[in-house]
């Protein structure tokens, strides 16, 4: 059953057509719970009042299926005036890019010049930029432009998802590299990745440990908390030093957590999605644990004082919960 409804939101995070008729409906249906605003004033207030928390933040300009090389300008742009804000406010704050939105399925030297213009702005205001990793299929390209970027620059990394086989092997390649460690939220087939929740969490604890011994900077990213328990374990045994490592989560996820892990004195940093491009990031937010349906419907159908709310947006997200239902019950 949990298969089957990850399955359902993945193939909605994939389909096209829906991601940009949700770009046209707007900013709706439960997402702004997820996503720190559609401009950029509006994510630069969440990082202050993220940092005055005592958490850091990593922002990511949402954008997904661009085909046209304008998109991809269009997005560098954006991403560097964030740069640019980011040095002026004087925030804490890092940047996260996905390269199919700088131009990776379009042209490779298209978008690693891209890359060179972020990456290269970002380094002289000492601003690190991780390059966030997507499904297989976009994976040995996303290292090549990673590996050109390395000869120059040294304030750029990467994702290493652990549900892959050959995750330690490319963990181990880039031991003098700031990673962030994940479990990955694609669907990936058996030939290349493990696919039980239990060697998934394995592989997990086994790079994340390994990692923390090699004193490179390193990001756990992750809201188990089963995990984040046997990590902060393993680095006080260890004697890791807390600020060779931070904990990441998704904002609007486990924020009590998040505030909580602050205050007991560990490196946090918040990953902070903005833009009006929110669907399928929205969408495999939903495949990784359906329970957040509950979370956005309550919030959408009734008002604070426990009354119905008879908007369209509820009408909508009603509709969304009864396809899911409908759906999982002719799959059973
Ligand atoms: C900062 C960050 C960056 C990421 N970057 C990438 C990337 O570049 N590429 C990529 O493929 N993936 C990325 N991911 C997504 C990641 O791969 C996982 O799909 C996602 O984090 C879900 O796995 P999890 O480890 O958080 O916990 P899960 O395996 O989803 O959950 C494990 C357990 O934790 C508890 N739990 C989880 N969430 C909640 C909650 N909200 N409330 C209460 N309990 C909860 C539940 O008990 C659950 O059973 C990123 C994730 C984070 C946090």
């Amino acid at each position: 059953m949990a298969n089957l409804t990850r399955d359902f939101f993945i193939a909605l995070s994939n389909n096209e057509l829906l991601n940009k008729s949700a770009k046209k409906w707007g900013y709706r249906l439960g997402a702004e719970q997820f996503v720190a605003g559609t401009d950029i004033d509006s994510v630069i207030k969440t990082v202050k009042r993220l940092n005055d928390k005592g958490i850091s933040c990593t922002v990511d300009n949402l954008g997904e299926f661009v085909t046209e090389k304008s998109e991809s300008t269009a997005a560098k742009e954006k991403i560097i005036s964030v740069i640019e804000r980011i040095h002026e406010e004087q925030v804490s704050c890092h940047i996260s890019v996905k390269l199919t939105q700088l131009g990776l399925d379009i042209d490779e030297s298209f978008c690693l010049d891209n890359m060179r213009e972020i990456v290269g702005t970002a380094n002289k205001y000492d601003i690190f930029i991780n390059i966030d990793t997507e499904d297989y299929h976009h994976y040995a390209p996303t290292i090549r432009v990673l590996d050109e970027l390395l000869q120059d620059f040294d304030n750029v990394g990467t994702v290493i998802q652990s549900y892959f086989y050959h995750a330690e092997t490319d963990m181990d390649k880039y031991k003098d590299v700031r990673l962030r460690i994940v479990k990955g939220a694609y669907k990936e087939s058996e030939e290349v990745a493990f696919q039980s929740k239990e060697e998934i969490d394995e592989n997990f604890l086994k790079l994340a440990k390994k990692r923390l011994k090699c004193n490179t900077f390193t990001s756990i990213a992750t809201h188990d908390h089963h995990i984040i328990q046997e990590i902060k374990q393993f680095a006080a045994e260890e004697g890791i030093n807390k600020n060779n490592f931070e904990f990441q989560m998704l904002y609007g996820f486990r924020t009590e957590m998040q505030e909580q892990l602050a205050n007991e004195g560990y490196l946090f940093c918040t990953y902070l999605p903005f833009g009006d491009d929110w669907y399928g990031y929205f969408m495999r937010r939903l495949a990784e644990r359906p329970q957040n349906i509950n979370l956005i419907l309550k919030d959408k159908l009734y008002t604070s004082d426990n009354k119905l709310k008879k908007t369209p947006i509820v009408i909508a997200a009603a509709s969304i919960a009864a396809a899911c239902l409908l759906f999982c019950r002719r799959k059973k």
